[in-house]
């Protein structure tokens, strides 16, 4: 009976490294999605821009809040940038109904999307990015936390050095670039914790960083009411809301519909993150 419990515990406990070593484990077969991108064109690029960027230091890892300074609107407005990110591999849902209470209360808002979100939704990007009311900007390839030294952030799954930070933001871009006609003018990394090595590529590659000033607390499974508070407390003329739209299960509809009333009712109004200078 012992021996059968040790078994037991030892297999248990086999499973569990073996599903911790998983999810360290670089995504294979989503990188093989992906393998077309590799052209010679693109690894010549790549060893460039490594070449260029070879002696220069990661420095601070953080998640740089950064404020956005809305342009064209005169002194007396008040606009705010709704962001919504996409983050795709186990989290490659659609929250259809969020996304038509933007359309329905007009609201302009830009969205973070993956290589790999965009994989397995490729209609309803298609539908989203033709639509004048969104702006589609870069969340990664593979939705890896950017750091050239490999640093990882709530557990999820990171970029190993230079070259993946490259392969993150730059065949992101192109993902996107390739299925809208537009490249990207941001990249936000996996959970906006990035250093300022890959701030430096990020600017090379022709997009800004950027994080988020405004945390709505729909990563941390918070409620319609407290992500309401949370949005208003950070309320204020450039702020960058950060949400969600791949979690249909979370709520982040209730929490619009209880925030943009209010928001309106104080003088805000809503603009992309394009119209914004985003700075540190
Ligand atoms: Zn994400």
């Amino acid at each position: 009976m012992l021996l059968r419990l040790c078994i037991v515990t030892a297999l248990a406990a086999l499973c569990l490294t073996a599903q911790a070593s998983a999810a360290r484990r670089p995504r294979g077969d989503e990188r093989n999605v992906f393998k077309s991108y590799y052209t010679a064109e693109y690894n010549s690029f790549k060893k460039r821009i490594m070449a260029e960027f070879r002696d220069v230091k990661a420095g601070r890892f953080s998640e740089f809040l950064k404020r956005g300074t809305p342009g064209g609107k005169g002194p007396d407005q008040k606009v705010i940038a709704l962001t919504f990110d996409a983050c795709g591999g186990r989290h490659s849902g659609y929250d259809a109904a969020l996304i038509a209470y933007l359309r329905r209360e007009q609201i302009p808002a830009t969205l973070f999307v993956t290589g790999i979100w965009i994989e397995k939704n490729k209609e309803i990007f298609a539908g989203l990015a033709k639509d004048p009311l969104f702006e589609i900007e870069n969340h990664g390839l593979m939705h890896r936390l950017c750091s050239t030294e490999g640093k990882t952030k709530y557990g999820v799954h990171g970029t190993r050095d230079l070259g993946d930070v490259i392969d993150e933001m730059e065949l992101g871009a192109r993902k996107i670039s390739g299925l809208t006609g537009r490249r990207p003018l941001f990249f936000r990394s996996a959970t906006a914790y990035t250093d300022e090595l890959s701030m430096k590529v990020a600017g090379r590659l022709g997009m800004e960083v950027v994080s988020y000033d405004v945390l709505s607390g729909d990563a941390m499974r918070q409620s319609a009411k407290k992500m309401q508070r949370n949005i208003l407390a950070g309320a204020r003329h450039g702020a960058v809301v950060i949400m969600h739209f791949n979690h249909p299960e979370w709520p982040g509809l209730a929490a619009l519909e209880l925030t943009v009333p209010e928001l309106r009712r104080r003088g805000y109004s809503f603009g992309k993150l394009e119209d914004f200078t985003v700075k540190p």
